[in-house]
């Protein structure tokens, strides 16, 4: 563990120092960012982020376009009413499409080893943080764990990373180790039932005190049928949760 930390901080400086030698590039569009910024998107692109506003399933927080508009905001997505899901309410930062710019910009942060762009992302969490949940009550942030080996070979958990910057702004703290991905689970792909099936009895409580009576914030970068954190916010309440909230960087359309 402790190995992971001083890989992820010497990382953070490689890439720190590489900002400084080479002129700096937008993430998504590689248009040229001034010199020194410390930004790693230029203004056109963070503007033309997609930002969740309502309406919305208040539920899970899934977008409702067109005819839904005339619906109450108290209105269920259907996937809420016929199959109620464990957490209490899950919100997305952002929202993205398949051929989206914000996607690669994403998996630069998750495959492409760029943990400096997790501190962009998380802010971004973190600033529209009382937006999208007003004021809950959340006693700790809880970021969705990777199996150990995946975390190994990437040298960090993009949701730890992201669980930070929001545990900054709510000023609480991170429980990292309450809750372990105790068997590796290929990469999400597929129909809504493979991925449920998927992820089943891939989570362990490891530290019930810790869990039993509080309310959780679950933090995940992605959420696309919301099977993960499901699954994830099922043995946390098993566990004796009070509630689970929900909160991924981005949601994919
Ligand atoms: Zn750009
Ligand atoms: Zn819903």
């Amino acid at each position: 563990m402790e190995l992971t930390r001083w890989k992820r901080w010497g990382l953070e400086l490689y890439f720190a120092l590489l900002r400084f030698v080479l002129p700096a590039e937008c993430a998504i569009c590689e248009g040229t960012l001034g010199i020194g910024s410390r930004s790693a998107v230029c203004a056109p692109c963070w503007g033309g982020i997609r930002v969740l506003h309502p309406p919305f399933c208040p539920r899970c927080g899934r977008p409702f376009w067109g005819r839904a508009l005339a619906h109450p905001p108290s209105h269920l997505c259907q996937g809420c009413r016929t199959r109620p899901p464990q957490y209490l309410l899950a919100r997305s930062a952002v929202l993205y499409e398949r051929d989206d710019p914000l996607r690669e910009f994403l998996l630069l942060f998750k495959h492409g080893r760029r943990i400096g762009l997790g501190g962009h992302l998380g802010r971004l969490m973190a600033e529209r943080t009382e937006y999208l949940f007003g004021h809950p009550t959340i006693d700790v942030i809880v970021p969705v764990p990777l199996h150990r080996r995946r975390e190994r070979d990437r040298g960090f958990n993009q949701a730890d990373v992201l669980a930070s910057a929001v545990a900054r702004r709510l000023h609480r703290p991170v429980l990292r180790k309450g809750v372990q991905r105790i068997r590796p689970t290929p990469p999400q792909a597929g129909k809504v039932r493979d991925r449920v099936r998927n992820v089943r009895g891939a989570f362990a409580v490891r530290s019930p005190a810790e869990i039993e009576g509080r309310s959780l914030l679950l933090v995940d970068d992605i959420l696309t049928t919301g099977a993960t954190v499901n699954e994830c916010a099922k043995v946390l309440m098993k566990a004796g949760a009070r509630a689970v909230l929900v909160y991924t960087l981005a949601r994919a359309l």
